[in-house]
């Protein structure tokens, strides 16, 4: 059976991986750019699952599964391909600030923590003293209390993209890369069955077709007159780099609050971010707002002071891929067709819910 996979981000490149375990599928990759580009290549890789406010239904779910399958996926995928991905297991401090107006805030979290504890993961509460012994980098004074979730990860996204890849193509997977895909053949097109793909390398035939392209699905989605809309949502964020890194060298876990993200790379190098920026209305157009990714650093250094002295490395920004009017993501057979599934739209947590995507897509072709 011939698989189809259009697109090759985080998402794509998980499905293939997926799918490459599975006995008799011919599984193709197309992509029009290298691996791990687009949104993938802006992400900062935080798995914000156990901290997360999902509890229940689909949401908790795909976030559970991806956090189990994360724990196996990454060794599994450093053995095979003999790559190092950074995947930082130190877990996730989130930052607790005064907000008169939500001074309940801390009894949602006690909450949080007694059905995390139900749920059988550990979420702890910290006071200011236990927040500074942990995290003496922070300004504890910015803060009312914290939230550790050990169990939570970030991984670097494209590392993890490029080891699905190469992991992927050792079991035969075939990656076409610089391939743009223009939409499905209408002549090839029965009852509710594809059978073609047009792309700038020609026809490519298939029995199953999984749309992975994030923000390039809807277009390629145009002619089935399904109308699913995929809209950008820009994200800019900073490399920053200390001398050494702040606080406990040992321990080095994500620090989140007011969501702004501060994320250990390597040494004393942090990622922080990042903005979300809605384009405004009937356009797909976002212009960066200087002022925006500027806040991000400064409420960076309110919570680290010692990220005032940092060289900045490098600014970037990304869309996120976000479905219009429905949630996120869109995991689905693309209503009409019977082999034509969509796996887009994942939004601000695509990184996290790729391992779950790409089970859902295996459970859909395999059953
Ligand atoms: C600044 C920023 C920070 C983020 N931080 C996080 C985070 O901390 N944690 C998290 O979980 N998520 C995060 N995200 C979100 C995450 O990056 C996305 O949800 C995820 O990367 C989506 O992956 P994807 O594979 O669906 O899409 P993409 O990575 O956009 O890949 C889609 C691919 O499809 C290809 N394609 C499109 N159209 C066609 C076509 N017609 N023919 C051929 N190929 C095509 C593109 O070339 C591209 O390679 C962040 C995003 C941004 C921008």
């Amino acid at each position: 059976m011939n698989v189809v996979i259009v697109g090759c981000g985080a998402i794509g490149a998980a499905i293939a991986y997926e799918l490459s375990q599975v006995k008799g599928l011919d599984i193709t990759v197309l992509d029009k750019q290298p691996p791990a580009q687009a949104s993938t290549k802006a992400a900062l890789g935080v798995l914000v699952g156990i901290i997360s406010q999902k509890t229940h239904g689909k949401a908790w779910l795909m976030r559970q599964l991806s956090m189990q399958r994360y724990e196996t996926l990454i060794p599994e995928l450093e053995e095979i391909t003999a790559r190092k991905i950074p995947f930082n297991r130190q877990g996730i401090v989130m930052l607790l600030c005064e907000h008169p107006q939500e001074n309940n805030e801390l009894e949602n979290w006690q909450k949080l923590v007694r059905i995390r504890q139900s749920q059988g993961y550990q979420l702890e509460i910290w006071d200011r003293g236990t927040l500074k012994q942990n995290c003496p980098q922070i300004d504890e004074k910015q803060v009312m209390a914290a939230i550790y979730s050990p169990q939570d990860r970030q991984v670097d996204p494209t590392a993890l993209t490029l080891a699905l890849v190469d992991a992927a193509g050792d079991r035969g997977v075939n990656f076409k890369f610089g391939v743009n895909v223009l939409g499905m053949s209408s002549s090839h097109t029965t009852k509710n069955i594809c059978q073609q793909l047009e792309t700038t390398a020609g026809k490519i035939t298939g029995d199953w077709f999984v749309i992975a392209a994030g923000l390039g699905s809807s277009p390629l989605l145009a002619q089935s007159h399904q109308l699913i809309e995929i809209r950008p949502v820009l994200g800019q964020a900073w490399h920053l780099r200390l001398k050494q890194p702040m606080g406990n060298g040992c321990f080095q876990p994500v620090i989140t609050g007011n969501d702004v993200h501060i994320v250990p790379a390597s040494g004393g190098d942090y990622w922080v971010g990042a903005t979300v920026e809605f384009p405004p209305d009937c356009s797909d157009e976002i212009v960066p707002d200087k002022q925006l990714l500027e806040s991000i650093k400064q409420q960076a250094i309110a919570f680290c002071p010692e990220l005032a002295n940092a060289t900045v490395i490098r600014t970037w920004s990304g869309l996120r891929p976000r479905p219009h009017k429905r949630s996120a993501p869109v995991i689905d057979k693309l209503p009409g067709f019977s082999n034509v599934l969509l796996a887009t739209g994942h939004y601000r947590n695509g990184i996290l819910l790729a391992p779950a995507t790409a089970l859902v897509i295996r459970e859909m072709i395999v059953s």
